[in-house]
């Protein structure tokens, strides 16, 4: 099926950027600041809790960085104002990570401290793999100061299982476990839908017998499912784990999840950068293309 993905992703780069985003609305908030506050307004009505994320990551000046830090400071502001339930994403990158590792970290020191100071949380989303070791150091600095930090491990990754290990030990550890989005070697990367979703699953069941927070973030219905399993065995409370899935993505398992009592947080971004943002998902996971046509299908019944 690859090259009838890849196929996809060509057709979708050759459309009009107008047709574009009609396949990618159900994915993104909207434009502005306000349009990511109403979608998670709607969410918090349903008793669903959001992380908003500002698009845009590959950044060529330090003036783009703090731009970047500055809008997910007014994020935190307009949660506080208008008292919703979420929290704020962010990529390193877009702070500057790929320019200077100290200028980052000084932006986002800023942002988690103001975070902080309003009892809000910000998690930092793991890039590919040229970036993991400089994101797993932040987050080891920022951890060391603030309980209100979060990192993410994406279970393709061989390396996972040994730094959800390491970064245990740091107290009042926050993970947020995906799969992983990115186009990475198999040398540093299991490439087998199974080998993925045991390795998921492994970590999980080290991260939370560890008594580590964990945002449970998938839509398949196996790791869902074993999930569930897990939590059950271990005898968790449902403050322990959240799960965490991307606006617009299978919403009749959100909604179960949701009923079922446990914590639920949907992945909400927004931004005038929602062309590069599809495009590039669509290039790193070209199964996306084949959700954004039957969407397109979907819709037009
Ligand atoms: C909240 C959240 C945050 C994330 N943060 C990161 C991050 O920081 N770094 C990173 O590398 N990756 C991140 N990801 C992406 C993640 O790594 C996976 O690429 C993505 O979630 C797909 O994996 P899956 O577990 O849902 O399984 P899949 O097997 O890919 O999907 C399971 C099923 O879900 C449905 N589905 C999945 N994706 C879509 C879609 N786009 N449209 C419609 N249906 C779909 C399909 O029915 C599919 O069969 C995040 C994902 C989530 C949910």
């Amino acid at each position: 099926m690859m090259w009838f993905n890849n196929l996809l992703v060509g057709v979708t780069r050759l459309m009009p950027k107008r047709l574009v985003r009609v396949f990618a609305s159900p994915y993104i908030a909207g434009d502005t600041l306000q349009d990511a506050v109403n979608v998670t307004k709607e969410l918090n009505a349903r008793g669903i809790m959001a992380t908003m994320d500002v698009l845009g990551e590959s950044i060529e000046t330090k003036d783009q960085a703090v731009e970047a830090k500055e809008e997910c400071a007014l994020m935190l502001d307009a949660i506080r104002e208008e008292k919703l339930d979420a929290n704020v994403s962010v990529k390193p990158t877009q702070f500057g990570l790929l320019i200077d590792e100290e200028f980052c970290y000084g932006l986002l020191k800023d942002l988690v401290e103001k975070a902080k100071s309003y009892d809000n949380f910000i998690r930092l989303d793991m890039e590919d793999s040229p970036t993991t070791d400089k994101i797993i150091r932040l987050y080891k600095r920022l951890k060391a100061e603030y309980p209100n930090v979060g990192i993410v491990l994406q279970s393709y990754m061989r390396r996972t299982y040994d730094d959800a290990k390491d970064l245990d030990k740091l107290e009042g550890a926050n993970y947020r476990l995906c799969k992983g989005i990115y186009v990475e070697p198999k040398e540093i990367a299991y490439k087998g839908k199974q080998e993925v979703r045991d390795n998921f699953m492994k970590t999980l069941r080290l991260m939370l017998e560890e008594g580590a927070y964990v945002g449970i973030a998938t839509h398949d219905k196996q790791l869902i499912e074993r999930s569930y399993a897990l939590v059950e065995e271990l005898k968790l409370d449902k403050s322990k784990y959240e799960f965490q899935m991307l606006l617009g993505v299978r919403e009749d398992a959100r909604d179960k999840i949701n009923a079922d009592g446990h914590r639920i947080r949907i992945y909400t971004p927004y931004g005038k950068d929602w062309y590069a943002y599809s495009i590039r998902r669509l290039k790193e996971n070209p199964n996306m293309a084949i959700h954004i046509v039957k969407n397109f299908f979907k819709r037009g019944k």
